[in-house]
């Protein structure tokens, strides 16, 4: 079948959102305030964790480091006085640590012998502790090698870094001006002038504070840093609790943050409106993420687990616009931060939120979106479709832990009234079947996305969501409207009462056609009874994403047509408010 009643009703549903206006009156509830104004970024922990971690000063940006901790409830930084004005330092274990060049970067420190360039874990230590930085550096300045060691708020002198106690012993001997020689505790944190064996501080509070690193700015501008190929906003948490390698962590502020996720999330091409929709939902998602990996002491990592983010570097002058414009606006529903989901594509609608995980929200109902069609050529992957064979279905259901005889029927079972998939059932060749519902649809098959069909066949409920819900755009909101009462303004000017059993929507093809209440129900026409074609269970589908809230690139094609980023959010966000 060329047109689809799916097709149609998109199609429809888009010329009425043009055609049609209304006004909307909406109260303004007091702006949220967020708990906090610093994000933790975790970067590098749990099975990923570094033996060593490089920063360097941006150039014209920053000019040194200071050295502290972060309070637990303010995440402010805490700086305790120690500072820094070399502009690349390393922070790694207290080992005996190795300098590996790489090409392209500040290279590494590893704990196998791989030159002679070498940071040792035996120090010695002078007479005397002391309750400040300066009056601990005035000492350790007399000596070669010297530094200063924190540890658990009492300040020592340190002379220099040895791979052997023997050579330490040799030292302290030597020196003739008393002390000790000690080595770090699993806790501690030396800190090297990057490609030396240079140690210039050691950081140890056990599991009381762990070390903060933070840029001293060169000028006026907020400094930036560099870290693994990329820049970043902010300053920096290590900490080895088990005497691991570091975790990292990035302390940035909510706004700066945003900097480094819209052109990661989006691009730094993308239309400003659609830029600022993203930051706004970002900043908001942020919110109800705060702790969200709190055992790993952080809020967010850097993957689409939580947002992406890579730091600033892809950061321009369009992007951080979006952040500045919309700077501490957030999305509430009754005065309440909403959990703001979003994804790539939807395919065609969203999807209320309980037909793909678990609850109910009122902000977040699906929607037939008649935008992201409009750029969907340009999104590789938007039209998909998934083949297993029996045996290939057969085998990834046993793989996923399904005792399961040969798979020989997969099917739709019931749609959604936007029409995506809110159920799917495989029978096996003894009769046994299963049903998988929601989300799990999506990832049971692997596939893109729940806005699909099997076997060929159409999206059902599509055109009987268009039969009772019809949508109109004003200039800050979607909202749904009456069928009795809906007028069209036709070529001539004169303005007709639309009563939906003479609607007419011009189809891809240009031909003008009927959408009325008859087409209801002509659904899944093409539709194979068990799921296959040629052999092969086929699935096929639009969109990439889990179909709850913002379409990204919906965003980007309302942006496209002229709509803001209130229009976008309004869109996707069923009944929000935004400041
Ligand atoms: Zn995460």
């Amino acid at each position: 079948m060329k047109n689809t009643p799916a097709r149609f009703m998109r199609i429809a549903a888009a010329a009425l959102a043009l055609a049609l206006a209304v006004t909307l009156t909406r109260e303004r509830a007091g702006a949220y305030v967020p708990p906090i104004s610093i994000l933790r970024i975790g970067m590098y922990y749990g099975g990923n964790t570094l033996t060593s971690a490089n920063l360097q000063n941006v150039d014209g940006s920053g000019s040194g480091f200071e050295f502290g901790y972060f309070d637990q409830a303010t995440r402010e930084f805490i700086s305790i006085g120690a500072v820094t004005y070399e502009t690349r330092i390393t922070m790694m274990r207290d080992a005996n640590m190795y300098y590996k060049s790489e090409s392209g970067s500040s290279g590494v420190y590893v704990q196998e012998k791989v030159g002679d360039v070498v940071v040792g874990c035996f120090h010695v230590q002078l007479p005397g502790s002391f309750g400040d930085f300066n009056s601990a550096d005035a000492v350790a300045r007399q000596y070669n090698g010297g530094f200063v060691k924190y540890d658990n708020g009492v300040f020592y002198a340190c002379a220099g870094d040895y791979t052997t106690r023997a050579g330490a012993e040799d030292a302290l001997a030597s020196l003739g001006a008393g002390g000790s020689v000690t080595s770090g505790t699993q806790y501690t944190i030396a800190v090297a002038i990057t490609g030396t064996g240079r140690v210039i501080f050691e950081f140890d509070c056990g599991t009381s504070h762990a070390l903060g690193v933070r840029p001293l700015a060169s000028g006026a501008e907020k400094p930036m840093t560099w870290f693994k190929g990329l820049y970043y906003y902010g300053a920096f948490q290590y900490y080895r609790p088990s005497g691991e390698d570091l975790r990292v962590i990035n302390f940035v502020s909510v706004e700066d943050y945003l900097k480094g996720l819209l052109p990661a999330e989006m691009s730094n091409t993308w239309p400003i409106e659609a830029l600022k929709a993203q930051a706004v939902t970002a900043r908001t998602y942020a919110m109800g993420r705060l702790g969200a990996h709190g055992s790993n002491g952080f809020d967010m990592c850097t993957t689409d687990h939580c947002q992406v983010y890579q730091g600033s570097r892809y950061a321009n002058e369009t992007t951080d616009r979006a952040v500045d414009e919309t700077a501490g606006q957030y999305i509430t529903y009754n005065g309440e931060i909403c959990e703001t989901y979003y994804a790539s594509s939807d395919g065609g609608a969203t999807e209320d939120v309980e037909n793909v995980w678990a609850q109910p929200l009122p902000h977040l109902r699906g929607v037939i979106d008649p935008y992201e069609a409009d750029v969907a050529s340009r999104v590789s992957g938007y039209n998909w479709t998934v083949k297993y064979s029996p045996s290939e279905l057969t085998a990834r259901m046993r793989g996923r832990g399904y005792n399961c005889g040969t798979i020989v029927s997969l099917t739709v079972t019931q749609y959604t009234k936007n029409g995506n998939a809110y159920s799917v059932t495989m029978k096996d060749d003894n009769g046994r079947s299963w049903t998988f519902k929601k989300d799990d649809v999506r990832t049971t098959l692997g596939v893109n996305s729940i806005r699909l069909t099997i076997g060929g066949g159409t999206q059902p409920g599509a055109v009987e969501a268009f039969s009772g819900r019809v949508y109109a755009n004003s200039g800050t909101a979607a909202q749904e409207l009456e069928m009795s009462g809906l007028y069209a303004v036709g070529g001539d000017g004169e303005t007709q009462a639309l009563p939906p059993e003479t609607l007419y929507a011009i189809n891809g093809s240009g031909e003008t056609v009927e959408v009325g209440a008859s087409t209801v129900g002509s659904v899944k026409t093409e539709s194979s009874a068990d799921g296959k074609i040629d052999g092969k269970f086929t699935i096929s589908g639009t969109g990439k994403g889990h179909n709850v809230g913002m379409s990204q690139w919906g965003a980007y094609a309302m942006a496209q047509r002229g709509m803001t980023y209130l229009d976008i959010i309004h869109f996707y966000y069923t009944g929000v408010e935004i400041g």
